[in-house]
């Protein structure tokens, strides 16, 4: 097994490319029955309004563990499943929950906002606009209950493709709304800001988490806040871990907060219960 390198000189794998490969064809062997297997969950993250405290939505994550593979993370099962195609069957799944969730919810006087992560692929091989709305109608949600959370690396490759731009403003039309993601770390290009529908702003942690650490920090992410507001986006501020940080986002004058001090990502019933002793 060798590699090329750079100047067509060929190398030998280290082990640890080895080590790489094998995990990666164990996760994807593993990945294609794993929705048949029934043990990928989803899980949901609440989203905190930074003024009233009160749960507003909630972030559905995915989750999977296997047998064999062990736990695997989004970060490492993500990219597999965008590689491989097997994003579409993880997308469908998620969404599928996330709509029955909400119908769930529903028959209880629970109107949670929920947000899903979507992959750029998804909306380029499949009609997402119309699978969407199927979703959400075939459960009674309302559309503007569903946020779409997309990266700045889709926004960037959306932006060359007419079809995403259609289906995107399709779904914005019935009232399904879009997050950019992870905002500050990808492909920072403001072209796209004016194209696409995108109506939220999510800050991405790495910045929150340095807040006091780095002296730049709260300019910088005071700066991305009244860019966003400027935008009329509402503001999310992610990885919200100390009220230190809380305190800093909410003199700033970011509107939400997500993060493991407002709560780790749990099982629907947990969120619930989070619901009602706020009451
Ligand atoms: P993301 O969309 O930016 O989601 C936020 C991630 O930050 C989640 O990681 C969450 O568990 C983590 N997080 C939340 N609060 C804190 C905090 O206070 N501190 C720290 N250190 N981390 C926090 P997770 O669940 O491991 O997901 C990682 C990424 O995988 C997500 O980042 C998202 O890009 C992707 N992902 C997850 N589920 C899906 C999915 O269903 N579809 C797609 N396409 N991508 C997904
Ligand atoms: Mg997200
Ligand atoms: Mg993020
Ligand atoms: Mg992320």
């Amino acid at each position: 097994k060798v590699k090329s390198q750079g100047g067509g000189s060929i190398a030998a794998l280290s082990p640890d490319d080895h080590g790489r490969l094998n995990r990666k064809a164990l996760i994807e062997k593993r990945l294609m029955h794993a929705l048949d297997r029934n043990n990928m969950q989803v899980l949901y993250q609440p989203q905190v309004d930074i003024l009233t405290g009160r749960i507003t939505g909630a972030e559905a994550l995915v989750r999977w563990r296997d047998e064999e593979a062990g736990i695997v993370s989004p970060e490492e099962l993500i990219p597999i499943a965008e590689e491989t195609g097997l994003i579409h069957d993880i997308g469908l799944f998620v969404l599928e929950s996330v709509c029955q969730q909400m119908k769930d919810w529903a028959t209880r006087g629970i109107n949670l906002h929920v947000s899903i992560n979507s992959s750029v692929r998804e909306f380029r091989d499949k009609d997402m606009a119309s699978l969407i709305q199927e979703h959400l109608d075939q459960n009674n949600c309302r559309p503007d209950q569903l946020t779409v959370e997309i990266t700045e690396k889709f926004a960037l490759e959306a932006e060359a493709e007419r079809s995403i731009i259609r289906q995107m403003m399709l779904l914005q039309q019935s009232g399904v709304t879009f997050a950019l993601d992870d905002f500050g770390t990808g492909y920072a290009s403001f072209r796209y800001m004016q194209l696409l529908p995108i109506s939220e702003l999510k800050i991405d942690k790495q910045f929150i988490q340095s807040l006091s650490q780095q002296e730049k920090m709260p300019k910088l992410v005071s700066g991305m806040i009244q860019f966003g507001k400027s935008m009329d986006f509402r503001v999310i501020a992610e990885g919200v871990e100390t009220n230190e940080q809380f305190e800093v986002l909410r003199t700033l004058g970011c509107d939400v907060t997500q993060g493991y001090l407002s709560g780790h990502p749990v099982e629907a019933a947990e969120l619930e219960r989070w619901l009602k002793s706020a009451d």
